[in-house]
C-alpha cells in the first residue's frame, strides 16, 4: 500500500502520558512511523500534569474565591507549558529505549540537555530521519499546545496534522456521553466552525485554515492506528 503523507504533524494531549498501556502504545507506534519513509514530529500536551486554564480555579480550595486562591494566570500557563516539557523528556527518552532516532526541542530555553527550537535545525533532524519531539507548546501563555501543533506544522512544512485522541473523531454530540453521536468522516473549515465542534481551538483552527493545512482526527487508543492514517485508510475526520 502506497503512503499518502510523507510528512506529519501528531498532536498528543498529556492524557497519552497518564495511562502506562496507553503510553506505551502511542509509543511503539510512533517507533512504526521512524521505520517507515514519513517523517515525523509530535507536539505534546501537558494536561495530565497542569492545564493553565483550570489551575487558576480549581488546583487549591474551588470553594474559595479570594484572591489567595487564585494562580496568576501566566504563571499557570508557564507551568502549563513546562509541564508539556516533562512529558516531552519521557516521551523522547522511552522512544530511545526503542531504538527510534529521536531529537527533543522545547519552545524555550530550560537547561543544555534539551536543544530550544529553531526552525532550521528541526528541518534538519527531520530529514535526517529523526523523529521531532515538540514541547513547551509555543514558548507563550494564553495559548494551547494545539496552537504549538499548528504552528510548528507550517513552520516545518507538514503535510497534514494528525490530532490523536480517545474517540473516533469529530462527533455531532460527545460520543462518550451520547450514544447517538454522529461521527463526521469529512468536513470543512467552516463546516466545523459553524457546528461550534472541538476540533482544536480557534487559534490553532485559523492558522490551518489560512495555511489550508487539513486535520486528521482519528482514535489513537487504537494499535495501528497512526500508521493506517498515514497510509491513507479512511479512518477518523478528515477537515479541509
Ligand atoms: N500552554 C501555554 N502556551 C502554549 C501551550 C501550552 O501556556 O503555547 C500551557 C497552558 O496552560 C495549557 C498547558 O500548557 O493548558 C498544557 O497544554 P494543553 O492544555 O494544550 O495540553 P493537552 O490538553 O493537550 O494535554
Amino acid at each position: 500500500m502506497s503512503k499518502v503523507y510523507q510528512r506529519v504533524l501528531l498532536k498528543i494531549s498529556g492524557e497519552c502520558f497518564s495511562h502506562d498501556k496507553l503510553f506505551n502504545s502511542v509509543v511503539t507506534q510512533i517507533a512504526q512511523v521512524a521505520k517507515s519513509k514519513t517523517r515525523i514530529a509530535v507536539v505534546i500536551g501537558g494536561g495530565n500534569i497542569i492545564r493553565g486554564r483550570t489551575a487558576r480555579i480549581g488546583c487549591l480550595d474551588p470553594t474559595r474565591v479570594d484572591s489567595t486562591n487564585q494562580i496568576d494566570p501566566i504563571a499557570a500557563d508557564r507551568a502549563g507549558m513546562l509541564a508539556t516539557i516533562i512529558n516531552g523528556i519521557k516521551l523522547a527518552d522511552t522512544l530511545q529505549k526503542y531504538s527510534t532516532p529521536v531529537e527533543h526541542f522545547a519552545a524555550f530555553a530550560v537547561g543544555d540537555f534539551i536543544q530550544t527550537y529553531n526552525n532550521e535545525r528541526a528541518q534538519e533532524s527531520l530529514t535526517a530521519g529523526k523523529v521531532l519531539v515538540l514541547s513547551g507548546g509555543t514558548g507563550n501563555p494564553f495559548f494551547s499546545t494545539d496552537s504549538a501543533a499548528a504552528l510548528r506544522a507550517v513552520e516545518l512544512k507538514m503535510d497534514i496534522i494528525l490530532k490523536g485522541t480517545r474517540v473516533g473523531g469529530v462527533f455531532s454530540a460527545d460520543p462518550e456521553k451520547n450514544p447517538k453521536a454522529r461521527l463526521y468522516k469529512r468536513l470543512t473549515y467552516k463546516e466545523a466552525l459553524a457546528k461550534g465542534l472541538a476540533v482544536m481551538d480557534l487559534t490553532a483552527f485559523a492558522l490551518c485554515q489560512t495555511h489550508r493545512l487539513p486535520i486528521i482526527v482519528f482514535d489513537i487508543t487504537q494499535p495501528g492506528a497512526i500508521l493506517k492514517v498515514i497510509r491513507g485508510e479512511k479512518i477518523g475526520s478528515y477537515i479541509c
